[in-house]
């Protein structure tokens, strides 16, 4: 495992089970690396690395997509059990081959096109290939936002990204929701109830998560139904969070999957009776997975760095948030801020939805990071 703020909270979870927990990280500081049984310093995207640190544990897991692959295939070769497979992290680390996956597996999702660089896309608009407005992802270097250009009209046409891409038609989104899914080797299956995100325009990054969304039931149960046939199609052990767009015709799309422990997960710890990072455990070591009903409902809040703020980290407003019944911050333990940076989140539990955003509200508006000094622009 890697020592981010998800290795850090599935390590708690493991210390509950008596299970060592060994990290791989680049930092010493990471945040899992404070608190896991052994340390090792390393690079999981090079192949030494991970493949080194993956002969010393009897079972791997991961909760990044960018790890090294050949390394994983190498040691399930050789007997390592590796959950999630590194074939269904192959399919999803690509935001091509995973369209593509979905294709093939009649799962519903927006229609696509693949292209190899800009000079393509540019010519595919000169044909009327591509309409107005799209979407251009890049099939691999994107994560949180980062690598997706939503291009409106032509006049957006600067932001166009170089290198292989998805172009998929722009959904005329209604909700975005998140349903995640787990499933154990003996081929049980579980599902969270589903959550809604609301997003950040200007950082392009999840800031308020709720739950229960607020949808009607058939558009809970289609979008579990959606959810545990990407499972089942991935052949998946471990957790799938599957995020989907409900569009302002009610059809719901699959915009994107991820095989581990997810942002839209964070409230299970205290809003239900099972949270995600124990779910992950059963569902790796092929014990009963948990119940996932919901014990309140939930807002949770992602704790970004300030935009104007770089250095050593301080918190400002957490003792004013403490006051606050039903409000859980998180603070992952990272030793320097960047605008944006995710440095903890709050999960807030009200007696209604409602009564949980207004809480929000006040959250967001005291509790801040920032650094020491501002930034020197
Ligand atoms: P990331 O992997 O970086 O989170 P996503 O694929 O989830 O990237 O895209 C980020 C955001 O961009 C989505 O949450 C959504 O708001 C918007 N987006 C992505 N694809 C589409 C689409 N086809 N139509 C409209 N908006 C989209």
């Amino acid at each position: 495992m890697s020592g981010g703020q998800l290795g850090k909270m599935l390590t708690q979870v493991a210390s509950v089970f008596d299970i060592q927990v060994s990290i791989m990280d680049k930092s010493p500081q990471a945040p899992a690396a404070q608190i896991c049984h052994q340390f090792f310093k390393g690079d999981q995207t090079k192949y030494e690395d991970v493949y080194e640190f993956g002969k010393k544990v009897d079972l791997l897991t991961f909760e990044i997509e960018h790890i090294n692959i050949e390394a994983l295939r190498k040691l399930k070769a050789e007997g390592v059990t590796v959950y999630p497979d590194p074939e269904t992290l192959n399919t999803i680390k690509d935001k091509g081959l995973q369209k593509l996956f979905y294709e093939k597996h009649n799962i519903p999702t927006s229609p696509f096109k693949l292209y190899e660089n800009k000079a393509a896309v540019l010519a595919a608009l000169d044909k009327n290939e591509i309409s107005y407005p799209f979407v251009q992802k890049s099939r691999t270097d994107g994560y949180d936002g980062k690598g997706v250009a939503v291009i409106t009209t032509s006049h957006k046409i600067n932001r166009l990204m170089d290198g292989p891409c998805v172009i998929e038609e722009a959904v005329d989104i209604a909700k975005e929701l998140s349903v995640i899914v787990a499933k154990n080797p003996s081929g049980a299956v579980e599902c969270f109830p589903l959550v809604e995100m609301e997003f950040n325009a200007e950082a392009n990054l999840v800031e308020q998560l709720i739950c229960p969304a607020n949808v009607s039931n058939t558009v809970e149960e289609e979008s579990i139904a959606i959810a545990k046939e990407v499972a089942k199609s991935f052949d998946l052990v471990g957790l799938l969070a599957v995020e989907l767009f409900l569009d302002k015709k009610g059809n719901i799309l699959v915009n994107e999957s991820a095989p581990r422990t997810h942002n839209s997960g964070h409230h299970t710890i205290e809003a239900n009776i099972t949270s995600q990072y124990e779910q992950q455990l059963r569902a790796i070591f092929d014990w009963p997975l948990g119940d996932t009903s919901i014990l309140s409902p939930s807002v949770m809040l992602n704790v970004l760095g300030e935009p104007e703020y770089t250095g050593d980290v301080k918190y400002e407003g957490l003792e004013e948030v403490l006051k606050i019944p039903g409000v859980k911050p998180h603070i992952y333990g990272k030793r320097i801020t960047k605008p944006f940076r995710k440095m903890g989140h709050v999960t807030i539990l009200g007696t209604t939805i409602e009564e949980a955003k207004q809480k929000a509200e006040i959250v967001k508006n005291t509790l801040k990071v920032i650094a020491y000094e501002p930034t020197e622009n």
